[in-house]
Parts: C-alpha cells; structure tokens; sequence
C-alpha cells in the first residue's frame, strides 16, 4: 500500500447522483496509478475496477457521494472489505495517511508494524497477504532480485548505472507492489 494523493473531484455535478461517474472515476484510477489502492495489483490491465466507500455506505449513508470517502479498489479486496468498518480501528486510508506508519514488507508479507492495531486489520479484513498476492509479489521480486545480482556481477560500470536505475524505478509509487520492491531495494542498500 502506497499513500496516495487524491485530486480533487474534477465533476461535482455529477457526483451528486453517481458516485461513480466516469469522469471521477478516471481521476481516482490515475491517482492511484491504475493500482488498487489496497493490494497495489494494477487493476485496470484486467477489468475496470471498483469505486469503494471507505466507510461502508450502508454504515453511512450521507457519505455515499462524499469524495472523500471514495477509493478505488480491485473487486477482491472490495469484496474482503465489504461493509466492514470499525470507527474505534479504522483501516487505514492511503489517500489521507501514509500506509508507511503502520505497515512494513517482510519479503512477501505484509507486516503491521509492532504493536499497530489498525494496521493489523486492515491486513487480516482485506486480506492483503492472500495466496494470490504472496505469489504475484514473490514474482515480481524474484525477477528483481536476479537482476540485482546481474548487475552487480558486471563489470561494465554504465550497464551496471543503467541496470541500476530501471531497478530503483520498480520501487517508485507508480509500479505494481512497489511496497515490497522499496524494502527489497533498501535491503541492498540501492535506496
Ligand atoms: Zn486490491
């Protein structure tokens, strides 16, 4: 989970009535990369994606258009989330808080950081550490780590740069689990 900027709702109007008319939903799928804004799967290279409630709209029903409430989310973790919420341990909202605060990458687990409740369940609520997502990101970090080890096995110092930098690009907020990839790269002292 990366923080994420939100915009700000580039059609008002048509919130009103839809939350999730195309032109606000276009805004939150960029924002977030095309990513779910929970599991960092890229949503969009699969189906459409879901506009979500961060809190439930049947807990909440005046925040059903309410922008600040919207995220967008892959159908699993909407579908694992569901009207769940608990106002005394909210999960935590990527677009409002930095998912780095609570939560750490040990391999290819999500970890809530010592002692961190929220963080705690909001991984066992959306089920961020499900079979699919441990073998996608044991995937995508595998194929980083062999290109880790080539580079640093060539002597040539401007492959080697230029090896380095697509790497250190994997970690950036755009990239699918970048999570992970960052704590890879400072384990090897790249970031
Ligand atoms: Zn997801």
């Amino acid at each position: 989970m990366r923080r994420i900027n939100r915009p700000s709702c580039p059609n008002p109007t048509a919130l009103v009535t839809n939350y999730k008319h195309p032109d606000n939903k276009e805004a939150l799928v960029n924002a977030s990369f095309e990513k779910c804004s929970y599991c960092e799967s890229e949503v969009t290279h699969i189906y459409f994606g879901d506009i979500e409630h961060i809190r439930p709209k049947s807990k909440y029903p005046n925040l059903e258009f309410e922008w600040s409430n919207l995220g967008f989310v892959c159908a699993t973790c909407n579908n694992a989330k569901s009207n769940k919420y608990d106002e005394g341990t909210p999960y935590i909202n990527p677009y409002e808080e930095n998912p780095d605060d609570f939560l750490i990458a040990v391999g290819v687990f999500l970890k809530n950081k010592q002692g961190n409740e929220r963080g705690e369940l909001t991984i066992l609520d959306i089920r961020l550490n499900r079979p699919e997502l441990l073998e996608k990101r044991q995937t995508k970090l595998e194929s980083i780590g062999k290109t880790i080890d080539a580079c640093m096995r060539t002597r040539n110092e401007s492959l080697k740069n230029n090896a380095l930098k697509a790497i250190k690009q994997e970690g950036n907020e755009d990239k699918e689990y970048s999570f992970f990839v960052k704590m890879l790269l400072q384990l090897h002292q790249l970031i």
